[in-house]
């Protein structure tokens, strides 16, 4: 398979590809599942101030800064392999083309 662009997504894009599992997955990975490499620990007080992009694999890849110290982290919500995922992603990634 090809390499995807990388794909910046904005609140209602993210809204509109994720179902309400994946939603509360991604709510879950913000508030207690990004590793803060400063406080060596998962983000104590969560990630505030992210942006959501689609990488090349059509992973979702999550950049913020911790709430408790405002350090950079990174987080990769792993959806890629979800076959439902990828056929509304690659429909998506169709519709904005132009
Ligand atoms: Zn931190």
């Amino acid at each position: 398979m090809k390499k995807q662009k990388e794909l910046k997504l904005n609140p209602f894009q993210l809204n509109v590809l994720l179902n309400e599992e994946e939603k509360q997955d991604f709510q879950f990975l913000l508030e207690n599942g990004v590793y803060c490499n400063n406080c060596k620990a998962v983000c104590p007080k969560g990630v505030v101030d992210y942006t959501a992009s689609l990488d090349d694999l059509n992973d979702i890849r999550i950049e913020g800064h911790c709430a408790a110290c405002g350090h950079k982290v990174v987080r990769i919500m792993e959806l890629g392999e979800d076959r439902s995922f990828f056929e509304k992603v690659m429909e998506f990634r169709q519709s904005i083309q132009n």
